[in-house]
Formats: C-alpha cells, sequence, structure tokens
C-alpha cells in the first residue's frame, strides 16, 4: 500500500486513526466540494480528516453531464463573472491540475436563423472565448470559435438533420469523468496527509459548554461501529443532503437546498457519426450530445425530485425526453434500443435565502458558504467545474480572515495524481503500447484514465502479465483497471467498481452483468474475498441491476424510486469490508 491508495486497510486505518487526535479540519461529503475541500485544506498543511457515509462520488458527483465548461448559456443572463471563474478554473484543469483527466471538445451550435442569431451567437461564443484567454494570463487553452457555412457544418457532424440548421458555429469546451476526478481529488488529499474514509456517516455533531461543534459522532457503516471525531472547524459539504446534516447541529443557521433531477442516456460511438458533439437550447434548459471513446452521452433534464436521494432514476418519460430532443437535430432517429445505458443526478439547487439571516454568509451567484453555529459552516452550490474555487472559499470561511491569510490555498497551481509528467507519458505511449501489446486505442484510453501514474498500471502487469488481458465482456477494459481499482482506488464492493471505476453500470447495456463473474474474481483475488464474501457480493450487484432496470421502465419518479428500492443498499446486506 503506498500513501496514495486508498484501500480497505488504509480505510480502516484511517477510521482508527481519526479517534485519536483533535483535527483543523473535518469534511463530511466526499463529493467533488468534499474532496476538493479536503485536499484545499491538507494542502495548506492543516491536519484534515474526510468522511462520506456511502461510495466517493456516489452522489451528484458521479451523475452529472460530464463537462468541464464555463457555461455559454450564462451569458445569455450577462452573468459574465460567473462564467468568467469557471472558464479560468477550466483552463487550470486543463493545463495544470488534471490534464490527463480533462478533455478539450468542441460542440457545435447549430443555428437555425442566417443574420441575426448568427451575430448574437458569435457575440456570446467571442465573449466566452475572450473570457477564457484572459483568465488563463492570455493564453489559449482551447482553440476560439468558428463559424461555419451549412455545408461545413454536415461535414463537421454528418448525421444531423439538414434542416435542422442552416449554418453553425463551432465552439471549445471540456470533458471529465466526474467520478473519476474525485477519487483522484481524495487521493491526491491523501498524499496530501489527510485521512480519508468512505461508508462513514456522521450521525450527531458534539458541542462543547459553549455550544461550539468539537466534531461529530460518526458511524462506520462496513462495522456499525460508533466513534468520536474531534476538529477545530467541521465542513459539511452534501449537497443534497445539506439541510439534514445542518439539522444535525439542532441550530438555525444554514443553506436551503433542494433537488432537481437531470438525466443522461448513452448510445454507442459508432451510432452517430461526428468526433464532435452538439450543444442545443431547449425549452427548459440545454441539451449536449458529447461524444466519448466508446459511447454518446446525452443529456439532461431538469425537473423537481421529491423521492429519496441514494437513487435517483430515470423514468421512461425522461428518457423519452432526451431522445425526442435530440432527434429534432439528428437525420437517423434514436430509438430505445440504440440506449447502452442511462442515468439520472440531483442538482444541489441552492435557494436565495440563507436560513438564518443574522449568521456570517459569503454568497456568490453560484455556491454559498454559511455558518451553522460556530465551529460549523456549510457549502453548497457550483458546480463539478468550480469545486476548487468552492474549496478554497469554505476553507477560508472557516479558518476565518486572518488565519486564512496566513495559510493560503496552493490549489491553483497543485496538480493531482497523474497530472505531473503527463506530457511526457504519452510521449511515450507508442514505445509502451508496443511493449505491452496494446494499440494507440488502448493507450489513449488508459493514459486518459490514469495519467503519468500509468507505469504502476503497467507494473503490476509485469507482476501478474493475465492483467493485460481484456474483459472477456468489454473488451475496452483491461483486467489490470479492475485490480486497480481494489488496490489504489478505494473500491469496497462490487458495485462500487461497477459505478464509478469501470463504469459499466452506466456504459454497457446490460450494467456489466455479464461481467460480474470476472470482475468478481478479479476484486475477490485483490481483495482477499472468501467465496461466500464473493457470491454474496455477486448477488447484491445483480439486484442493483434488476432494480435499475425495472425503475427506468416506470414512468413516474414514485414508481421508478420504489423499484429501485427493492434492491438492498450493500451497506446493510451485511457484507464487512
Ligand atoms: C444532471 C446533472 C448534470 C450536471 N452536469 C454538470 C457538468 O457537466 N459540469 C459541471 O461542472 N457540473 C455539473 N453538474 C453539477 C455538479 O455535478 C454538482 O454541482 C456537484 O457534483 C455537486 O457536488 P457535491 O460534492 O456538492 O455534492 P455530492 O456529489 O452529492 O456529494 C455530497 C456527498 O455528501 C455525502 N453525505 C451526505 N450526508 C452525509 C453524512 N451525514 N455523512 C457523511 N457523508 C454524507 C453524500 O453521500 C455525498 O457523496 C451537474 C449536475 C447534475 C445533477
Amino acid at each position: 500500500m503506498t500513501k496514495t491508495s486508498l484501500t480497505p486497510d488504509q480505510r480502516a486505518a484511517s477510521v482508527e486513526a481519526m479517534q485519536s487526535q483533535t483535527f483543523d479540519v473535518l469534511v463530511i461529503g466526499g463529493g467533488v466540494t468534499g474532496a476538493g475541500i479536503a485536499l484545499d485544506a491538507a494542502s495548506r498543511g492543516l491536519s484534515t480528516a474526510v468522511v462520506d457515509y456511502q461510495d466517493w462520488a456516489a452522489g451528484t458527483s458521479s451523475r452529472s453531464s460530464r463537462l468541464v465548461h464555463g457555461g455559454l448559456r450564462y451569458l445569455y443572463n450577462l452573468d459574465f463573472k460567473l462564467v468568467a471563474e469557471a472558464l479560468k478554473e477550466r483552463g487550470r484543469l486543463l493545463t495544470t491540475i488534471a490534464p490527463h483527466l480533462v478533455e478539450a471538445q468542441p460542440f457545435l451550435w447549430p443555428l437555425k436563423t442566417p443574420v441575426v442569431e448568427r451575430a448574437y451567437s458569435a457575440v456570446g461564443v467571442g465573449m466566452y472565448d475572450a473570457l477564457a484567454v484572459i483568465g488563463a494570463g492570455g493564453r489559449k487553452t482551447v482553440p476560439t470559435q468558428k463559424h461555419l457555412s451549412k455545408k461545413a457544418a454536415i461535414r463537421h457532424f454528418p448525421e444531423v438533420k439538414a434542416d435542422a440548421l442552416c449554418g453553425a458555429i463551432e465552439f471549445y469546451d471540456a470533458r471529465v469523468d466526474d467520478a473519476r476526478l474525485v477519487i483522484t481529488l481524495v487521493r491526491t488529499a491523501v498524499a496530501n496527509g489527510a485521512l480519508a474514509a468512505s461508508r462513514v456517516s456522521v450521525v450527531r455533531l458534539t458541542k462543547d459548554a459553549s455550544g461550539r461543534v468539537t466534531g461529530a459522532v460518526v458511524r462506520d457503516n462496513e462495522s456499525g461501529a460508533e466513534s468520536t471525531i474531534r476538529a477545530r472547524h467541521v465542513i459539511g459539504a452534501t449537497g443534497v443532503w445539506t439541510e439534514e446534516t445542518q439539522n444535525l447541529a439542532e441550530a438555525s443557521g444554514g443553506l436551503k437546498v433542494l433537488a432537481s433531477k437531470g438525466i443522461h442516456v448513452l448510445v454507442p460511438r459508432e451510432r452517430i457519426r461526428s468526433a464532435t458533439g452538439m450543444f442545443l437550447r431547449t425549452e427548459k434548459s440545454v441539451l449536449f450530445i458529447i461524444p466519448w471513446q466508446h459511447y454518446w452521452v446525452i443529456g439532461t433534464t431538469d425537473t423537481a425530485w421529491h423521492a429519496q436521494r441514494e437513487h435517483p432514476d430515470p423514468t421512461s418519460a425522461d428518457i423519452d425526453y432526451v431522445l425526442a430532443h435530440a432527434n429534432e437535430v439528428l437525420d437517423k432517429p434514436l430509438t430505445r434500443d440504440d440506449i447502452i445505458g442511462t442515468y439520472a443526478g440531483l442538482r444541489p439547487l441552492l435557494q436565495p435565502k440563507v436560513l438564518d439571516e443574522s449568521k456570517s454568509t459569503k454568497v456568490s451567484r453560484e455556491h454559498t458558504v454559511s455558518e451553522v453555529i460556530p465551529g460549523m459552516v456549510a457549502i453548497a452550490g457550483g458546480k463539478l467545474t468550480t469545486y476548487r474555487v468552492m474549496a478554497e472559499d469554505a476553507v477560508d470561511f472557516a479558518l476565518g480572515k486572518e488565519a486564512a491569510e496566513a495559510t493560503p490555498s496552493p490549489t491553483a497551481g497543485l496538480p493531482l495524481l497523474g497530472a505531473d509528467g503527463y506530457d511526457a507519458v504519452v510521449n511515450q505511449s507508442a514505445r509502451l503500447g508496443k511493449q505491452y501489446g496494446f494499440d494507440a486505442d488502448r493507450m489513449k484510453h488508459l493514459l486518459s484514465r490514469y495519467g503519468s501514474e500509468i507505469g504502476d498500471l503497467l507494473a503490476s502487469i509485469d507482476e501478474d502479465p493475465t492483467l493485460a488481458q481484456s474483459l472477456q465482456h468489454a473488451p475496452q477494459f483491461i483486467r489490470a483497471e479492475v485490480s486497480r481499482a481494489c488496490t489504489v482506488e478505494g473500491a469496497l464492493h462490487l458495485e462500487d467498481i461497477f459505478v464509478s471505476r469501470v463504469r459499466l453500470n452506466s456504459e454497457s447495456r446490460d450494467r456489466g452483468g455479464a461481467c460480474v463473474d470476472e470482475v468478481a474474481e478479479i476484486a475477490a483475488k485483490a481483495l482477499g474475498w472468501e467465496e461466500a464474501r464473493t457470491e454474496a457480493e455477486k448477488t447484491n450487484y445483480r439486484a442493483r441491476i434488476a432494480a435499475e432496470l425495472a425503475a427506468e421502465e416506470q414512468a413516474t419518479d414514485a414508481a421508478a424510486s420504489a423499484e429501485r428500492e427493492k434492491a438492498v443498499d450493500v451497506v446493510g446486506a451485511g457484507m464487512t469490508a
């Protein structure tokens, strides 16, 4: 186990060590915001602990559109500051923080009317490009917009309906595997000294005689054991669970957050011929058609959500909505049969008013950080793209002005694991591919997931050459990736591998069902599972698949939720790590 690995042993040791000191910062929530805060705090030299009651990224942060973007549509609300901030972060992620995980992506914006719309859109996209260049200190981190005639647009995106556009603008944003970003953030935080444990719930907050929060009582959901973590500052980064977390403080302060559901469908890459994505404005928001190496991600929707928050699922009505909007521009309409995967996420919609306006609060347009009670702050809102700014704001706010100025955040220039030396391994790609028998497609896949850590993955193959083999029913992945999910990336259960690491849960038609035996066999070897445990993990994940497939056939959220809840949660299934 290296200092950057998340494993069951590292987790157990962290849970134990969390009881034996007083931390500067305890972070509740291991989505992108909490993981970012843990890295921010640890890299300032603060003693830091982070826990999540589910797997890392299991909330909204593994269920997004997977874009790192400025948010072109916000320009239409004249939100220049907000867009500029997100574009600055996009530039940092592309160049310094995570160039291996974040990749520039061109999009076509189809124009329906010739002159006025083109002029109007060109100003918007031109401003977008200009803000990005300013944010990067005059450097161009992605190519700037191109105006395309109808003929040129069809050449770029050959399967667009001829009557869906009279021309287009090509502009750039970027894409990222959201869950991988979060897991890499947690690992980088650990490399900077943080203690991290998934499947640990904060169940109560502790206070001193003055009423100041002094830490939290946590429950290890794998063992059921409770313990206390002492901390000078507690930061809640719990997305759509924000109000529940605040309620643990039994105080009047904090943020008000509602949940809104957005869904995506995935179709095979070969189903739509184009290297360019598509950006469409819809009556409610926007629809992205986004190419990845092996599939397209298409979404999203925006509907109020009132059911349980652990397992939002798309309904058949949501899926029909997305298909209908995509088909407005696609020459060969997509059907249900084209879909290989679906997923849904809940946006933490920050409400404009804090619960107690007498408490100190820092409001930015997209995210807000507020004192819940002395010793505890909550942060919510924002987006994946701006996680770093949110994290910096949250830690600054928790520490207070003087302490924050004495220990400023270094994260703007801090590469995540796998980023340092990325260009060099890209240059070595052909040689390494030849050495291990991997073609250019495979090397691209591995480099975009592991960056300069690819050497560690290849070393595991040197030790066990069978790990170089493709998964029998999902040849886009090799066995080493499953093993690494367990020995480095913190998977504790079979579903952790399928949902957030080797993401067959959303990227294959049977949600990875055909791979269950093989993946379980690799995981059992990596994690030392006995046969009974391995069988229980398989049964549990298969029940999840059945429940998810049944849920997406339902017409309403309530019916889909009822189907999904028929599968027992893995930590409730009596399996210990
Ligand atoms: C459909 C959709 C598309 C999106 N697309 C994009 C996009 O393309 N680009 C972009 O930049 N943003 C996008 N976003 C926004 C972005 O995904 C979210 O803003 C972000 O993921 C929120 O992260 P978070 O860490 O605040 O919340 P979460 O990821 O939900 O994390 C909160 C965590 O807190 C944990 N938790 C809760 N209570 C407790 C407790 N008591 N103890 C321990 N842990 C607890 C939960 O388990 C959870 O993991 C999208 C959102 C949606 C819904």
